[in-house]
């Protein structure tokens, strides 16, 4: 199982951290290890001062392919949730200015969360998917799929170009506006729609 995920990909997002927007999805991975087990605490890294929650859509790929197109990607994921992409935001701004490889800020063990899943039916897909996250019973981030830069079928076209996709496999497809830092005792909850994903508190 691979995880894949996409950075910059909400054009509110890129500004607030003073990325350029960018022409083609900006793609990487975070390994098997990444994903924090269900009933498993989530425990604050102990290498990061500085740890950013980004509250993503996060689609799951149901069928093995390579190359493909745009036009048949939607046939290629059939479960959605909302996840939270963590972050070790100071590494990463460390990282980038020496233009290093983010996997240290973005891929350890349980930096990568998933909600329940909700199978994906075709007439979904012809709508926005909506989500949100809370911190502490407060909206700290809200999104709409219509406002991704690339949409999940152009993301898996453009994955799939360099890396075969398989059954299982995971794409995180980036946060909106409204990232930002959490401590211990923190709680985040992820919302599709109205109906709550997940509840993850910081230990
Ligand atoms: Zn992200």
């Amino acid at each position: 199982m691979k995880i894949f995920c996409v950075g910059r990909n909400y054009a509110d997002h890129a500004r607030e951290l003073g990325n350029a927007v960018p022409e083609e999805p900006v793609i990487f991975m975070k390994p098997k290890s990444a994903l924090l087990q269900s009933h498993t605490p989530f425990y604050y890294p102990e290498f990061c001062n500085e740890l950013h929650y980004e509250a993503e859509l996060v689609i799951r790929i149901s069928k093995n392919g390579k190359y493909i197109q745009e036009r048949h990607a939607s046939q290629y994921y059939n479960a959605i949730t909302v996840g939270i992409d963590f972050t070790a935001r100071d590494l990463q701004n460390d990282l980038k200015s020496k233009g290093l490889p983010w996997e240290k800020a973005k891929a350890w063990d349980n930096s990568a969360v998933v909600g329940q899943w909700v199978e994906v039916t075709p007439g979904m897909q012809k709508k926005p998917f909506l989500f949100s996250m809370t911190k502490n019973d407060q909206t700290v981030q809200q999104g709409d799929s219509s406002n991704m830069i690339f949409s999940f079928e152009q993301v898996i076209a453009n994955i799939s170009t360099y890396f075969s996709v398989n059954i299982g496999d995971l794409i995180f497809t980036g946060t909106p506006a409204g990232v930002g830092e959490c401590v211990v005792g923190d709680k985040l909850e992820g919302f599709l729609g109205e109906q709550r994903m997940f509840e993850l508190e910081v230990k």
